[in-house]
C-alpha cells in the first residue's frame, strides 16, 4: 500500500534504520536529527540549523569538514587505483608510504605496522596478534589480557570484552574468557580522602600487580589501555600513574598495549598520548584521525621483536592466516597519508597545546557552579562532571539524565558535546578557531544555567 509508506526522511529513518548506541524505543518516539553538511568545524541539520561539533564527530574528525586536500587524495586514489588488497605479498604504492610515514611518528619502538578499518577492528586484532606471539614463543598459558574498568576499546566480540563499561557487556554475553578488569584510574572519584595522587597511583600498581600474581603471571599476556580515557568520561591519568603500571608489567613480561584510537595525532597535544604520559609501550593501536575519519582506516604497530616472532610462525606455518578484505584500502592509505602530510606541515601537537589553555581554563571557569563536580583535561579533549552533591560526590540518579539534559540544551544554543552518563565531553577538530572555542565555552555555560534551574 504506497500511501501508508514513511514518506520523510525523519519517518524513513524510524521506519528502515537501527541505530547504534541508540535506544530504539526513544528513537522511535522522537526520530533522528538529520545532520545533512559540514564545513570546517562546523555542521548542519535538514532543518538549516548549524552547530559547532565540540566532538569532532566520534572524537575523530580532527580536520574539520571540507578539507580539499583529503577530498582531492581521495579521488586522485579512486582513479588510480580504487581498490587492492596486501595478501600474499601483493600492495598498493600508498599503503607502501602510509606505513613508512606512520612509524617514523610513532610512540616507542614501533618496527611494524598491520592494518584494519575501525578501532574495534585493531583492538580484536592486537589481541590476536598478543595470543598469535606467545604461542610462538611456546607459552600457550600466557593468553589472558588486562583492561581496565571504564576503559573504552570498541564492541566486537574481544574489544567489547576489553571495554570496561557494563553496558557494553549487558545481554552481550560479554566478556569473553580471559579478559581481566583492574582499577580506574579516576582520581576524584576513587581516591581514598587524604590520599595523595601518587599513593592513588600506587595504590592501583599495587592492585594491578595483585591480580596478575592472582592470576599467574605466566597466563597474562597483555594489558591494553588508553593513555586519557575517553568514552570512560575523559579520565586524565593521575601523577605517577603510568610509571608505576609500566614497572609493574615489566616485572611480569606483560605487554602493554596503548589504544591511541583517540589520544593519537595530537589530541593531548603531543602527537600521540603516550609522548604525552611517557608511556613505552609494546604495540599501538590507533583509527579516528589517522584519516581525520574521511574513511574509515585503522592501524596496529607492534615492536620489532613481536614481529620476528610472528615471522617466524608465519613462516612455519606458511602465512598469517590473518587480514581483511580491507586492510590497507588504498583509498583509506591515500587520505590517511594526506592527513598525516597536513598534521606535519600544521604542527598539529604544537596546535592543540597551544589551544589547550583556552579550553580547558574556559571550562575551569565552570568549576565552582553548583552542578559541577570536576573538570578535567588535557591537550584539546576536557570532560565535566555534574554531581548531585559536590561536597560527598554524589552522583545524580539515575546517572545520565541531568547530563542528557545538559547535552540538549548545549545543542539548543547550537553546540553538540556528548554526555558520557553526567560528564559532558569536549574533543572539538584540532583546527578549531580560538573564537569557537570561546562560543563551546559560552553555550555550555548558558546550558549548565538553564541544568541548574531545571534541576531545582
Ligand atoms: N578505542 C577507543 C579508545 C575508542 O574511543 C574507540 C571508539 O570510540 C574504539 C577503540 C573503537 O573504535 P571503533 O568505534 O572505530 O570501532
Amino acid at each position: 500500500m504506497q500511501h501508508d509508506r514513511p514518506n520523510s526522511p525523519a519517518a524513513r529513518d524510524v521506519a528502515y534504520h537501527f541505530h547504534p548506541y541508540t535506544d530504539a524505543r526513544a528513537h522511535e518516539e522522537q526520530g533522528p536529527l538529520i545532520i545533512t553538511k559540514g564545513a570546517g568545524c562546523t555542521v548542519t541539520d535538514d532543518s538549516g540549523k548549524q552547530y559547532i561539533e565540540g566532538m569532532a564527530g566520534l572524537w575523530c574528525t580532527a580536520l574539520g569538514y571540507g578539507q580539499e586536500r583529503l577530498i582531492q587524495a581521495a579521488e586522485r586514489q579512486l582513479r588510480e587505483l580504487a581498490y587492492y588488497h596486501s595478501f600474499a605479498h601483493k600492495v598498493p604504492p600508498s599503503v607502501i608510504e602510509l606505513s613508512e610515514t606512520l612509524l617514523g611518528i610513532a610512540p616507542g619502538k614501533m618496527g611494524k605496522v598491520a592494518y584494519a578499518n575501525s578501532g574495534s577492528e585493531a583492538n580484536d586484532t592486537a589481541v590476536k596478534f598478543v595470543w598469535y606471539y606467545n604461542n610462538a614463543l611456546g607459552r600457550r598459558e600466557k593468553k589472558k589480557i588486562i583492561s581496565r574498568k571504564r576503559g573504552y576499546h570498541g564492541i566486537t566480540i574481544a574489544s567489547g570484552s576489553l571495554t570496561g563499561i557494563p553496558k557494553n557487556h549487558l545481554d552481550f554475553d560479554l566478556p569473553i574468557e580471559g579478559v581481566r578488569h583492574t582499577g580506574c584510574p579516576h582520581y576524584h572519584a576513587e581516591a581514598h580522602a587524604g590520599e595523595s595522587e601518587e599513593a592513588f597511583s600506587q595504590r592501583l600498581a599495587d592492585e594491578l600487580d595483585q591480580l596478575i600474581q592472582d592470576e599467574g603471571p605466566e597466563t597474562v599476556a597483555a594489558m591494553i589501555a588508553e593513555p586519557v580515557m575517553g568514552a570512560g568520561g575523559v579520565v586524565i591519568p593521575p601523577a605517577g600513574y603510568w610509571k608505576k603500571v609500566q614497572a609493574v608489567l615489566k616485572k611480569h613480561d606483560v605487554l602493554l598495549i596503548a589504544d591511541e584510537v583517540i589520544c593519537g595525532f595530537g589530541r593531548t597535544g603531543q602527537m600521540f598520548g603516550c609522548q604525552t604520559f611517557g608511556i613505552e609501550p609494546d604495540m599501538v593501536t590507533c583509527a579516528k584521525a589517522l584519516s581525520s575519519a574521511y574513511v574509515p582506516i585503522s592501524a596496529i604497530m607492534m615492536r620489532d621483536e613481536i614481529y620476528q616472532a610472528i615471522a617466524d610462525n608465519t613462516h612455519k606455518i606458511g602465512t598469517f592466516a590473518h587480514g581483511f578484505t580491507y586492510s590497507g584500502h588504498p583509498v583509506a592509505a591515500a587520505v590517511a597519508l594526506e592527513t598525516l602530510k597536513i598534521y606535519e606541515e600544521m604542527d598539529i601537537a604544537a596546535r592543540a597545546r597551544d589551544l589547550s589553555p583556552h579550553l580547558q581554563d574556559g571550562l575551569r571557569a565552570y568549576a565552582d557552579h553548583p552542578l559541577v563536580g570536576e573538570v578535567r583535561g588535557v591537550g584539546l579533549i576536557a570532560g565535566v562532571e555534574l554531581l548531585a552533591d559536590k561536597a560527598t560526590r554524589t552522583p545524580f540518579d539515575p546517572v545520565g539524565k541531568v547530563g542528557g539534559y545538559l547535552d540538549a540544551r548545549c545543542r539548543d544554543h547550537g553546540v553538540i558535546l556528548r554526555n558520557m552518563g553526567d560528564t559532558l565531553a569536549f574533543c572539538p577538530p584540532l583546527v578549531i578557531e580560538p573564537k569557537q572555542i570561546d562560543e563551546i565555552v559560552a553555550a555550555f555555560g548558558r546550558a549548565l544555567e538553564e541544568t541548574w534551574d531545571w534541576v531545582q
